[in-house]
């Protein structure tokens, strides 16, 4: 079974439909049995829609989200970008390189950036170097 926004090109009307499949209502659209709830006409047209996503409440919803995922995971990576650029990595060094660059203030450093313990970072603050916990994707990709 399939389901589809069908949309009345007449009165505007939107309503679900179910369909045994696609090839049913390409059948019955030719056969104009589709007819609008309202109004009856037959100027029925379905709106565009991903059939896997039908099991979901909303679809809509689900591509907003993923969308607001892609933006917010564009900005992360343009972000990784800077801080690749700008930075120096240090690895799991990080908690050392942070004191060495807080104690020895002669020495002029970029920043770093590297993975630290929440443990090390909590020392860290104490001892008031003031790390960011950033967010950070993974390259798997590209
Ligand atoms: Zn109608």
């Amino acid at each position: 079974m399939i389901k589809y926004k069908l949309l009345c090109k007449d009165c505007d009307l939107k309503f679900d439909s179910w369909f045994a499949s696609s090839n049913e209502y390409e059948r019955l659209k030719k056969k104009k049995i589709l007819t609008c709830h309202k109004c009856n006409s037959i100027n029925i047209e379905k709106t565009i829609m991903a059939p896997q996503l039908i099991s979901h409440k909303s679809g809509a919803d689900l591509k907003i989200n993923l969308e607001k995922y892609n933006k917010v995971k564009k900005t992360i990576k343009n972000y990784q970008k800077f801080i690749k650029d700008n930075f120096k990595y240090v690895g799991d060094n990080f908690a050392y390189e942070a004191r060495s660059i807080h104690y020895n203030s002669k020495k002029k450093s970029r920043g770093i950036y590297g993975s630290a313990s929440k443990e090390d970072l909590k020392e860290l603050k104490e001892e008031g170097i003031d790390a960011q916990m950033i967010p950070w994707i993974e390259e798997n990709e590209n």
